[in-house]
């Protein structure tokens, strides 16, 4: 992913080698490349157009630099911008004073939540906390045997519906979980919720009906980056819908163009605070915009 991006900014900054001071024109004509080549690579309208302003004013007002070229000055000032457009610094996952620290995944059906809970999981594990997944996505028949499949391979319980624990009710088992959690001491409870392929209202009520029983500590919206806008729209109505703390970017692995994974932070006001890669479990790590950034300008 973000291989057309990485080499068209490159190609871009290319063109301003061995330049001495940049003129306004040179400026301009860097600016129109730049915003095409974000264009292209799918990031969202009105994050491009406070991008490429950011990167003209900035530019203009640049001092000239003992250390810094001009090409490298623009490097620099298109580093910053996309640091800030996937949430500024590293955004690290707050647990709660009182344990359990409740999360709640949230996303459209497919977007790799069940994936994404194993991960979680084997990740906690690594930072010495001891998880409990949560099945509270009831709307898929294979949902939570998913999830007991994903739990096991994690080494991790899975709180699933049971004849007595709430069959057939999301919120129930949500509930329920939580009591468990705290009667068995699990620092950390991971509540997978139902997506459907599209946004909905049944969908978006069930989701804040399950918010309100376990009020998580942390909310994370869960996207699959190969979507292309629709991520971009999908995260607005979750925003309003439900509401997030932060974004999970899943399928980064994939060939596509990804920007609207990129505009998600930027649009929502919410940081990007993992990405997974692939399906293996261990696919996946805290998402560090610094270092997104430069590997796309690398
Ligand atoms: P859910 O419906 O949101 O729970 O999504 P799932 O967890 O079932 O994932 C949907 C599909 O995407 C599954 O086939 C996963 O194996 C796959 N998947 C999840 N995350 C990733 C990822 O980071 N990369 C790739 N290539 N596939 C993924």
């Amino acid at each position: 992913m973000f291989a057309t991006l990485s080499d068209r900014l490159t190609a871009t900054f290319k063109n301003l080698r061995g330049k001495g001071r940049l003129s306004d024109e040179d400026i301009d004509a860097t600016a129109r490349e730049i915003r095409v080549a974000l264009l292209e690579a799918d990031v969202a309208l009105p994050v491009v157009k406070d991008f490429i302003a950011a990167v003209k004013e900035r530019a203009r007002g640049a001092e000239v630099s003992q250390a810094l070229n001009p090409a490298q000055q623009v490097i620099q000032i298109v580093n910053d911008e996309l640091v800030r457009i996937l949430g500024g610094e590293t955004r690290r996952l707050r647990f709660a004073k009182q344990p359990p620290t409740v999360i709640m995944l949230a996303g459209l059906q497919g977007a790799g939540k069940t994936t994404l809970a194993g991960k979680l999981a084997m990740w906690l594990k690594s930072q010495g906390k001891q998880p409990l997944l949560v099945a509270a996505d009831l709307q898929r028949p294979n949902a939570v045997t998913q999830l007991q499949v994903v739990g096991e391979r994690a080494g991790v319980a899975v709180w699933a519906p049971e004849p007595g624990n709430g069959v057939g009710d999301p919120v129930a088992v949500a509930r329920s979980s939580i009591e468990h959690a705290t009667s068995k001491l699990y620092d950390v409870v991971v509540v997978d919720t139902a997506g459907r392929l599209g946004v909905d209202e049944e969908m978006m009520r069930q989701a804040a009906d399950i918010r309100d029983a376990v009020k998580p500590d942390e909310t994370l919206f869960v996207v699959d980056a190969m979507i292309g806008q629709d991520a971009v729209t999908t995260a607005t109505a979750f925003l309003e819908g439900v509401g997030f703390d932060g974004v999970v970017l899943t399928k980064l692995d994939g060939d596509a163009r990804g920007g609207a994974a990129l505009s998600v932070a930027s649009v929502t006001g919410r940081p990007v605070m993992f990405a997974s890669a692939g399906e293996k479990l261990t696919d996946f790590d805290v998402f560090h915009p610094e270092r997104m950034a430069s590997r796309i300008l690398d």
